[in-house]
């Protein structure tokens, strides 16, 4: 048996179908037909208005920073727990990322936690629907319109988790999703961005095509911009896998409550929260272990990995990264975000791809309890 993988996707016939015919057929005046579907489908899942195809979340993150008008002299919000591709963008616009704790049952940022951040340099948010999680989205909307704080939506991980049944990603002045190969609908890299807001969409049509006009006098452009967009193939690999997304959810589901089974007899090991009014995509299987085993996840992850079986560390605070040692938000959020520092060296995540069976999560949890056992 070879390594089980920590993540990876389900692709089919439709899927390959689909790229196949993009890559015969979408070129010339056909060039944008699988954006145009993927665009719509996806808006329409959603509940949104608008949906714009982007070569990553990274990207359209940034350009949600840029269309809100973020730049040099603001902060913004982040949470602690979160992947870099969140925090990154706030760089690249000139503005300072302030890092807030994580609420200790979702492990999202929470209304008072954000609250807490604010001065009166404060310009935007960037709450994190952390591993399929969703946060006390009333209580952040909330405290965002009190500030008048505008809010991206990171849904990288977290497509069609949902809070009081309306979607995630649907919740900020823009949302943003990655499509990376190891999310949940995979284009290989990809991203979308989504918002209701028309002023917002033809900000980001205009900035991620090099600042053209739409009709305007051809290679006439307004502005030095960005040159932010996915290919047709893997337009059309997104397209097959959105008509699947049911599929794909109830898998991730099913992965999560075979864990959910084999780890009910260990004490004090924490999985991922689905709270009440809430619906939890489970992108990853997280296991939060209590200090009292002893074993640091970097030390679970190696013996783990011993047993072929292939887990990644709980995301490392932010405010602990060297790429952020220079600011000085970073040493304050040492002592400020206690939750991130008490959950972040006990968490990992269990091969949670869409290729593990019954038979290989039982193999994981069998293996992970005689590591705790001893
Ligand atoms: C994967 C991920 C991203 C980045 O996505 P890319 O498509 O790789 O740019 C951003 N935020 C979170 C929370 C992620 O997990």
């Amino acid at each position: 048996m070879g390594k089980i993988p920590v993540a990876g996707p389900w692709i089919t016939q439709k899927e390959i179908d689909y790229v196949a015919d993009a890559a015969a057929n979408a070129w010339y005046s056909n060039a944008n037909i699988f954006h145009e579907r993927f665009e719509k489908a996806f808006a329409e899942y959603l509940g949104v208005k608008y949906a714009v195809t982007f070569p990553s979340c990274t990207s359209a993150i940034h350009l949600s920073l840029v269309a809100l008008g973020v730049g040099p002299d603001d902060e913004v919000i982040v949470p602690d727990i979160t992947w870099i591709a969140t925090s990154a963008p706030i760089t690249y616009v000139g503005a300072t990322p302030v890092f807030a704790d994580i609420d200790p049952k979702t492990w999202c940022l929470s209304g008072e936690d954000f609250e807490e951040c604010i001065t009166s340099r404060t310009r935007a948010v960037i709450p994190v629907d952390l591993y399929g999680n969703v946060p006390d989205w009333d209580a952040i909307r909330n405290v965002a319109q009190k500030h008048n704080i505008s809010i991206v939506e990171d849904a990288a991980e977290a497509i069609g988790s949902e809070y009081k049944g309306k979607k995630a990603g649907s919740f900020g002045n823009t949302g943003v999703f990655s499509f990376h190969g190891s999310k949940t609908l995979t284009t290989g890299e990809g991203g979308m961005l989504v918002t209701d807001n028309q002023e917002i969409h033809n900000r980001v049509l205009f900035l991620r095509d090099h600042g053209r006009k739409p009709n305007d006098k051809m290679f006439y452009n307004a502005e030095v911009a960005y040159k932010y967009k996915m290919s047709s193939m893997q337009a059309a690999l997104g397209l097959a896998q959105l008509e699947r997304i049911e599929e794909l959810i109830a898998r991730k589901r099913q992965i999560f409550a075979w864990y959910e089974e084999e780890l009910a007899d260990v004490g004090d090991l924490t999985l991922n929260r689905e709270a009440a009014d809430t619906k939890n995509t489970y992108w990853m299987v997280c296991a939060i272990l209590d200090p009292k085993f002893g074993i640091s996840k970097e030390r679970l992850i190696e013996l783990m990995s011993e047993k072929n079986i292939d887990c990644r560390p709980f995301f490392y605070p932010l405010s602990s990264l060297p790429a952020y040692a220079n600011l000085d938000d970073a040493q304050k959020a040492h002592q400020r975000n206690q939750v991130s520092y008490q959950v972040s060296p006990y968490g990992m995540n269990l091969p949670s791809g869409m290729d593990i069976t019954e038979e290989k999560v039982k193999y994981v949890c069998d293996a992970l309890k005689s590591i705790l056992m001893k």
